[in-house]
């Protein structure tokens, strides 16, 4: 009855502590987590005969172990840029800050009001007008679009190639 308790929360922690990893919460969640998994072994340690035991902390660390391997092949073979470009890619197509999400305002959408659950409902009516002058985030200022630096025309400031020539920026 205490594992059929502790072990959703156990789950519900290792959820938080993979998805919060770059959060600024991150140790609360690292705290919980290391809570949970030791009041666990508590009440395993408890109930079980330790022979027992032995086994299941050991199918435990297995698990933790291919769960780590998984994370550190995932990370090589997707590195950080390329996701974080993909996060660049959708947001633009959305209209929405790369880095903080706040709607960006050109065009046909300045008055427009938008959110990430409503972008891809919003009907535009016309072409979409063209950007033609460098803008930028008015909430956490980064430039979203820029000179291109090799034919002068506006280009996304956060992916890598000018839409009208075709040169290269490199994104970090
Ligand atoms: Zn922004
Ligand atoms: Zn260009």
């Amino acid at each position: 009855m205490q594992l059929a308790i502790l072990l959703p929360i156990l789950l519900i922690a290792a959820g938080l502590i993979i998805r919060k990893r770059t959060s600024i919460y991150f140790p609360l969640s690292l705290a919980f987590g290391a809570a949970t998994l030791l009041k666990v072994t508590l009440v395993i340690h408890e109930y079980f005969p330790s022979k027992y035991f032995k086994y299941i902390l050991i199918l435990a660390l297995l698990l933790v172990v291919i769960r780590l391997l998984v994370h550190f092949i995932k990370a090589i073979a997707f590195p950080k840029v390329q996701w974080l470009l993909q996060q660049y890619r959708e947001a633009y197509e959305g209209f929405l800050c790369p880095v903080c999400e706040y709607p960006i305002r050109i065009g046909p959408l300045r008055f427009l009001f938008r959110t990430r659950g409503t972008v891809n409902r919003t009907v535009l009516s016309g072409d979409r007008a063209e950007q033609e002058e460098p803008y930028t985030c008015p909430s956490c200022g980064r430039s979203l679009f820029e000179e291109c630096p090799s034919c002068h025309k506006i280009r996304h400031a956060l992916l890598p190639h000018c839409m009208h020539c075709g040169a290269e920026k490199v994104i970090e």
